[in-house]
């Protein structure tokens, strides 16, 4: 048996050591024909390079890893 290890790495900067961060807000809108205002509270989640500080989503971090997957399943990286 082979076993084979890829990691997701910054496309900014190929680190590969992100730390997890929350944000939370409220937004605010206006209603048609009314002055009411509307809020939702809101939560995001992130990962942050530890090396550049970009963030990245976990939905675009699984795309990158699903993305690896379908090139090694091709054999682009296979025969390395
Ligand atoms: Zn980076």
């Amino acid at each position: 048996m082979v076993s084979y290890t890829k990691k997701f790495i910054c496309p900014n900067c190929c680190e590969k050591d992100f730390t997890k961060v929350h944000n939370f807000s409220v937004e605010f809108r206006s209603v048609n024909f009314s002055d009411d205002i509307l809020s939702e509270k809101k939560s995001s989640m992130g990962y942050i390079c530890k090396s550049c500080g970009e963030m990245y989503t976990a939905e675009f971090i699984t795309q990158y890893l699903e993305d690896i997957i379908i090139k090694y399943k091709n054999d682009e990286w296979g025969a390395e």
